[in-house]
């Protein structure tokens, strides 16, 4: 048992006014994640500061045309808004792809960004990790690493980021509203996660004594063309070995626009302006698809447990985008489209 105080912020600036008071205090908002983490004595905050009441449960259209999403959203509730539905269901999809029904009853929109890696060697603590203990060593490079990552590695680190939700807003290009003592920012999704590199203990680049408050979609939700394709061990309640976010803007046959993003090979969604670039201008057939799988892996590099991870997401990944151009996101159809 860690003892820990307890405390619950009234209102934003309050949140903000506790955490940066306290640097051994932590968020708590679902507690889906942490609670875990704390009873497996891989994260021991003196002090949680409940943000779970505070007033950024909204989802709203913004004057720009696209949506904006209060941090403490419960996933379920967001998957199901119809403002998600019918304009990023890409989005839902992703979603409902995740976790169970009770999870995402309790898991909030902000706690998603910053769920920690499942790697198994994070949750053991007799084991060394430098995640978790900055300089220890990484048990996961000559150990079991079937989970693990086959793209932007480092000597350091080789951990996925675990979230579904996360590939999808990666693929839509969201952006992250932040607030601290410093103020208010907006980070781009693509620079909220980080690589590894030599510091693998951070996850992102939020500052610990900031809080996500929002997420903001561009007006821009691709619900014509779209699917998410999670390939896993059991067909629900598992993390994705390999998963694909795809989204296309289709003139006839021709691909104006191309939004592509992996779950479960890297320490964050993983996009490649090179795969979509090429993508653009091209016939929506499957020697286009092929080739921006290539593309996409051309830097993949396996370890003794996951280099089938590489194959598989090459294959993933043109019937991810087949699904997407078919606009039929969900189908399981082999029926061939040329
Ligand atoms: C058995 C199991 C299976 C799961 N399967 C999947 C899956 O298949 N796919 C998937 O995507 N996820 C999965 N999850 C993860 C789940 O989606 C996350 O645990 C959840 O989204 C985290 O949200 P939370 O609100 O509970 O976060 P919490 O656990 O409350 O917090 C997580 C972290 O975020 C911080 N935090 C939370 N909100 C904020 C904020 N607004 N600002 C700043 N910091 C904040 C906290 O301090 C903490 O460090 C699974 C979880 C479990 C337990
Ligand atoms: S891969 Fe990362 S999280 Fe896993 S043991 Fe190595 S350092 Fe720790």
């Amino acid at each position: 048992m860690i003892p820990f105080q307890y405390a619950r912020a009234s209102d934003v600036a309050d949140a903000i006014s506790q955490i940066a008071a306290d640097p051994a205090a932590k968020f708590i908002a679902g507690g889906t994640n942490l609670i875990d983490l704390m009873k497996y004595d891989v994260e021991h905050p003196a002090r949680l500061i409940d943000i779970s009441q505070l007033p950024l449960r909204g989802v709203e259209e913004t004057s720009g045309g696209g949506v904006l999403i209060g941090a403490m959203v419960p996933n379920s509730d967001l998957a199901y808004h119809p403002l998600i539905e019918q304009r990023y269901p890409l989005l839902a999809s992703a979603i409902l792809a995740g976790a169970s029904q009770q999870l995402r009853n309790m898991a909030s929109t902000g706690g998603n960004l910053l769920q920690r890696t499942r790697c198994f060697y994070f949750y053991d603590i007799v084991t060394p990790c430098n995640k978790r203990q900055p300089g220890s060593g990484c048990s996961a490079i000559n150990g079991v690493n079937r989970i693990n990552a086959i793209l932007g590695t480092s000597q350091t680190c080789i951990a996925t980021h675990p979230s579904d939700m996360c590939v999808a807003l990666a693929a839509l290009e969201a952006k992250v509203h932040v607030t601290g003592p410093a103020g208010a920012r907006v980070i781009a999704f693509a620079d909220f996660h980080r690589l590894p590199g030599d510091t693998p203990q951070r996850d992102t680049n939020l500052e610990p004594n900031e809080i996500i408050t929002a997420i903001e979609l561009p007006p821009n939700g691709f619900n014509a063309n779209y699917s998410y394709l999670k390939i896993r061990d059991r067909l629900s309640y598992a993390f994705a070995l390999v998963s694909v976010a795809a989204a296309l803007e289709l003139e006839g046959d021709t691909i104006k626009e191309a939004r592509l993003a992996l779950g479960g090979v890297a320490h964050k969604p993983w996009r490649d302006p090179a795969a979509e670039a090429a993508l653009r201008g091209e016939r929506a057939d499957q020697a286009a698809f092929a080739r921006a799988a290539d593309l996409m892996l051309r830097e993949a590099k396996g370890y003794a447990h996951n280099s089938f991870k590489i194959g598989l997401a090459r294959r993933a990944i043109v019937r991810t985008l087949r699904q997407a151009a078919r606009g039929t996101p969900q189908s399981q159809s082999v029926k061939k489209i040329r």
